[in-house]
């Protein structure tokens, strides 16, 4: 009985020291993080008292396959441009000196207001995938002309995203088996009374969600659809082979590839599905890929001789990446450059936009079928797997009202995938369909080989 109480009472004991060496735990974490947090949004309070009154409002931001883009005001400040010597984008990190310096394009009008923007092209600007950890502000820096450094009188301001789409995150391409998560956002912050609003950056490196890829191929056409026809041959498993097979090497690259089809179910993709979920249309996007890639077979109405590769561009890019891949293609799977001279840009490189005769076609469409004519342009990207995949940023406009087509959830996105089509050769020319059929690692070997340059030797560093 007396052993039994003092049993008990020995455990009581263990389990008091234990209590308490818990709490003083708890209350050393506390302790440390608000600390942590306190000193953190000191530097903010810091960084933010050092800018000037006037906000720089940003009324474009579009991530577009690799980059960022941001488009921006800065109004009714008496600056002119003669009084400027530079302009520049800040990411001014919270935590240590280590900031980012962005070059921007910058005019000023004769209301002084300033307008910048980090590129006229939609997947040049800033390299995400180059940009080094860290938790940072934006700024916009302004220095004057004959400024003097003593005095330091760079000019800062805050900047505030204004358009539709104020969070986004993205994922960095894998490279090494390791990626970063970037999250942008408007934040608003209340440090010793006082209302603090500015535009963040957060950059950590991170492992890959599993829903997350950064490339998809589109073996294109499938299940009722088969593409064009060429004696027994039919484009959508000639397609499907390349994408099968593009997924493997290309993973053996390091990266994380999607298939918008792989054979498992033939029937669930076909042209009218592309809107669904699981739609051709949707899948890069759902995925948060960066790069997509539409493989094709062309045809025509006769047979030719000597046929070659096309890729499909979409409007307004740098086209560095297109053309390295057209001509590693050539190179490497011992092929020519499209004697095409439809839509042609430069050697194997294709833009098409929607001409006027299919403009006015598409409002006869909405208008027999009841419905508001969409708002193409003759900058508008023709190829759906293009335009669709980039958001915003490529005009994309499938939005339900043709109920035919069902609707196109990413429509209106900030964010989107930087998408291009691949017409790998003609299966009208006997030469190139021979080629194609027996010369798959050739062709192959064309995209490997340019992901590799293009990827692992990224250009921009900050
Ligand atoms: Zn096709």
């Amino acid at each position: 009985m007396y052993k039994r109480k003092l049993k008990v009472k020995r455990i009581f004991i263990s389990l008091s020291l234990l209590l308490i060496v818990v709490l003083i735990g708890i209350i050393l974490y506390l302790y440390f993080n608000v600390e942590k947090t306190s000193a953190y949004n000191m530097n903010i309070k810091k960084i933010i008292d050092s800018t000037k009154d006037e906000v720089v409002s940003l009324n474009k931001v579009r991530i577009y396959g690799t980059h960022l883009n941001i488009n921006g005001t800065l109004e009714n400040k008496k600056v002119f441009l003669d009084n400027i010597d530079d302009a520049k984008l800040i990411f001014k990190n919270i935590n240590s000196n280590k900031d980012i310096e962005i070059d921007i394009e910058y005019d000023v009008n004769n209301k002084g207001n300033l307008t910048f923007y980090t590129s006229d092209k939609i997947n040049t600007g800033i390299n995400l995938d180059s940009l080094n950890t860290g938790n940072y502000i934006i700024l916009l820096k302004l220095l004057e002309k004959n400024y003097n450094e003593n005095k330091d009188d760079t000019n800062y301001y805050k900047i505030i995203n204004e358009d539709n789409q104020k969070e986004f995150t993205y994922y960095t391409m894998t490279k090494n088996n390791k990626n970063n998560k970037i999250v942008i956002n408007n934040y608003k912050n209340e440090i010793e009374k006082k209302s603090y609003k500015y535009m963040k950056i957060d950059i950590e490196s991170t492992k890959l969600p599993d829903d997350v890829y950064d490339i998809v191929i589109d073996p294109g056409h499938g299940g009722s659809d088969g593409g064009a026809v060429v004696s027994n041959y039919k484009e959508k498993d000639i397609t499907l082979d390349y994408g099968l097979l593009l997924k493997d090497k290309i993973e053996e690259l390091g990266f994380k590839v999607k298939l918008t089809r792989d054979g498992s179910n033939e029937d669930d993709i076909g042209v009218h599905s592309m809107y669904d979920v699981g739609g051709r249309a949707l899948i890069p996007n759902d995925v948060k890929a960066k790069y997509a890639f539409s493989i094709h077979l062309n045809s025509a109405e006769y047979n030719i001789n000597n046929g070659g590769v096309e890729i499909y561009v979409p409007n307004n890019t740098d086209i560095t990446l297109a053309k390295t891949l057209a001509r590693n293609i050539v190179n490497e799977a011992n092929t020519t450059y499209s004697p095409s001279m439809t839509y042609k840009i430069e050697d194997g490189i294709y833009l098409r936009t929607f001409t006027y005769s299919e403009i006015s076609k598409a409002k006869e469409e909405a208008n027999k079928n009841g419905y508001e004519p969409y708002n193409i342009t003759t900058d508008t990207t023709y190829y759906f797997f293009i335009r669709e995949t980039g958001g915003l940023s490529t005009n994309a406009y499938v939005d339900g009202r043709n109920t035919s087509y069902g609707k196109n959830k990413y429509y209106n996105s900030a964010m989107g995938v930087e998408s291009y089509l691949v017409e790998l050769g003609f299966m009208v020319s006997n030469k190139d369909l021979n080629n194609i059929l027996n010369n798959k690692d050739g062709y192959v070997k064309g995209f490997t080989k340019t992901l590799d340059e293009y990827f692992n030797n990224v250009k921009e560093k900050y």
